[in-house]
């Protein structure tokens, strides 16, 4: 676990989910109370809490837990996240709320969707519904000293995710909204498993970009400059992504072929190919389910570039 400090108001406690580092991070935004967004996995609930302890937060001022969506490496510990603070309530998209109130067949999916990935994030605990908060696109939390977060919905990804303005910064809480950001090479890589609406994904995209964000808080990984060029980046590489599928696709190509060809034709996943395939979750979750997601759709929807 490590903290950071990244904004005036707004630090980054790097939970290291999986045992890796740069890969969920929860963010803490501080006014008058606190707000935490994103949870990470169940299994690295206890980094996070250290994380607040080190900032010297008194769990009694977290007001809100904000999850960008409940897949198990966003929202999945918010269950157990919530025990360790007396008042906070937990904000997620009202087609998130059953599933945080029961996670069993949240939790029967993940694994198999994720396998083994999803025994090492760790099963989820039911949040009680008296502290869960339906979110709705534009529902805004004041958190004090004149910092606001307004909450942004952001389907596609999946169906119950939300993104989250905030003003004096000018940025934005990804979530999975915007790919997967590689710090370290400046790359973004998408994150688009099935069922993936790449159409209503391509709306929420120009939704976000609307807001002409200057940063991108994003959950994998931190915090990434020129937002709004970043937006309109990953908006072409979905694009290419889904003509490239259509392509191999009408060349009657597999999934392990379509995979090779979007890697040679998309230079950001190229950049990242040798990070993507050390990396124990990235390596299943992109090559595989990424390309799978987009195959899907295009088969489904077409081409909608
Ligand atoms: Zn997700």
């Amino acid at each position: 676990m490590s903290v950071a400090k990244i904004g005036e108001h707004i630090f980054l406690i790097d939970v290291e989910a999986a045992g890796i580092r740069n890969f969920v991070a929860s963010y803490i935004i501080k006014g008058e109370s606190v707000v935490i967004i994103e949870t990470g996995p169940t299994s690295s609930i206890q980094n996070l809490v250290n994380g607040l302890s080190e900032l010297g937060i008194d769990p009694g001022d977290v007001s809100y837990v904000a999850v960008s969506h409940i897949h198990l490496d966003h929202g999945g510990g918010a269950g157990t996240l919530i025990k360790h603070l007396p008042k906070a309530k937990v904000l997620v998209h009202k087609r998130g709320v059953p599933h945080l109130a029961n996670p069993e067949k949240l939790w029967q999916q993940s694994k198999m969707m994720l396998g083994t990935i999803a025994e090492i994030y760790g099963k989820p605990e039911p949040v009680p519904p008296e502290r869960m908060v339906a979110a709705y696109d534009g529902m805004t939390l004041n958190i004090g000293e004149g910092i606001a977060l307004k909450a942004v919905e952001t389907l596609g990804h999946a169906s119950h995710h939300l993104s989250y303005y905030e003003s004096l910064s000018k940025g934005i809480f990804t979530g999975d909204a915007v790919g997967i950001y590689v710090n370290e090479l400046d790359v973004i890589v998408p994150t688009t498993p099935p069922p993936f609406r790449m159409d209503i994904a391509l709306s929420s995209l120009d939704k976000l970009a609307s807001l002409k964000p200057l940063v991108l808080y994003y959950t994998h990984f931190g915090k990434a400059l020129n937002g709004a060029e970043k937006i309109e980046k990953y908006t072409r590489q979905l694009k290419l992504w889904a003509e490239t599928a259509k392509f191999a696709l009408d060349a009657g190509e597999d999934l392990g072929a379509i995979s090779q060809r979007i890697v040679e034709n998309d230079n950001a996943v190229k950049k990242a190919e040798g990070y993507i395939r050390a990396h124990k979750v990235l390596r299943e979750t992109v090559l595989k389910e990424s390309v799978l997601g987009i195959i899907e759709f295009v088969k489904n929807f077409g081409d909608p570039a």
